[in-house]
């Protein structure tokens, strides 16, 4: 079956006599001993967690998946169920929640290498040989710097070490990463498998069901930072209109890119389907769309980026991506400052309203900076 199909057919189990058409939110904590599905306890398993299970496992190619109550909950597991004392090479530009995950909560656990996974080079030179996992997060947040999952994944072949790619800004929709050699696919389900910025979750998916994840498993059960029944239902009815969602939001961020790339008060422009952009080529390779996410640098600095933002009356002005909505954000301010984003940055978030519109207020407050 093809995405759209598998999208709004997978996971969706009936067992109740009155044949619903969609199925029905569990929102019993625990299960009379011995039915036939085995259920005993929700934190162990419920049919709404198991049937989004499913749905994203069969999306990303993928054997097993496991859902969080938050992606950074997901991305924390996979450092759980490492070996203590294990090394990590992970992006040099990191989704910040995360790089604060490995760098705060496993300081002194797990060693850890911030390296620019763009080049495949300075990935090699920061192998020890206490190396166990590679993490991947191409398109990156917010730079949209492109990583090639295929040589990454022949550096963590080698080394027998697991690859793990953060596939939140591209979605199985336009992006593979198991087929391309990943072990291991995480997702940020509170941006674009929500959708409409009312969800936070995440969820991991393997290609096999092996020793490692075993470990995951029981990092989810026991650690228990599991979504609620009632999450997973809409996720599910989310995930059902994805495919179409997306093919609107990169069709937007494609007319936006190149708006912004003729624009004579800006900048730089970052969004991987611009031929100029240095991992195009890459991208093109491992990716069948480009995504919703563009960023770009205003000219002047901060201060004038602070106030395009000001003047903007379609972007709502937050955090966040994924969602219906066109949302924008001055990244450098909510990363902190060690962040490697460039103070006048700004991230955008393409959502699904006519381009026509977004471009209207987007000359409007160009023309007051
Ligand atoms: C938002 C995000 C995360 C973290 O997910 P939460 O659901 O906010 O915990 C991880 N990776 C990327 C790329 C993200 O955009």
């Amino acid at each position: 079956m093809k995405f759209e199909t598998r999208s709004i057919h997978k996971g969706n189990h009936i067992t109740d006599t009155n044949r619903p058409v969609v199925q029905p939110i569990t929102l019993s904590t625990t299960f009379e001993h011995e039915n036939e599905a085995g259920m005993l306890y929700t934190r162990a398993g419920n049919p709404n967690r198991l049937a989004l299970e499913e749905l994203v496992a069969s999306l990303e190619g993928g054997k097993v998946a496991a859902a969080f109550s938050s992606g950074n909950a997901a991305g924390t597991a996979v450092f759980q169920a490492l070996e203590p004392g294990s090394h990590i090479i992970a992006p040099d530009d990191m989704y910040h929640g995360l790089h604060n995950s490995m760098s705060i909560l496993f300081k002194g656990i797990h060693e850890v290498s911030f390296v620019n996974m763009a080049d495949p080079e300075e990935v090699k030179k920061a192998i020890r040989p206490n190396t166990r996992l590679f993490w991947v997060e191409t398109p990156s947040n917010p730079l949209l710097k492109i990583s090639d999952v295929r040589k990454i994944a022949e550096i963590a072949k080698n080394q027998k070490a697991i690859l793990a790619c953060d596939n939140t800004f591209a979605t199985p929709v336009f992006q593979n990463p198991l087929a391309l050699g990943a072990d291991i696919v995480m997702h940020s389900s509170t941006k674009y498998f929500g959708g409409h910025s009312d969800i936070l979750g995440g969820i991991l998916v393997g290609k096999e069901d092996n020793e490692f994840w075993a470990k995951i498993r029981t990092v989810q059960r026991v650690g228990g930072a599991v979504p609620a029944a009632a999450d997973c239902y809409w996720l599910s009815r989310s995930i059902r209109t994805l495919a179409y969602r997306m093919r609107g939001h990169a069709q937007n961020a494609m007319v936006l890119a190149e708006y912004f790339l003729n624009h004579p008060k800006v900048e730089k422009v970052h969004y991987p389907g611009l031929k100029n952009h240095p991992g195009h080529e890459v991208a093109a390779g491992q990716m069948t769309g480009f995504g919703g996410v563009v960023s770009f640098e205003v000219k002047g600095g901060a201060d004038a980026a602070d106030r395009l933002i000001k003047d903007l009356h379609l972007f709502v002005n937050a955090t966040s991506l994924g969602g219906v909505e066109s949302i924008i954000e001055r990244r450098a301010a909510v990363e902190g400052p060690d962040t490697l984003t460039p103070p006048n940055l700004i991230r955008v978030s393409v959502g699904l309203e006519h381009s026509d519109d977004l471009l209207e207020d987007l000359d409007l407050a160009f023309s007051k900076i």
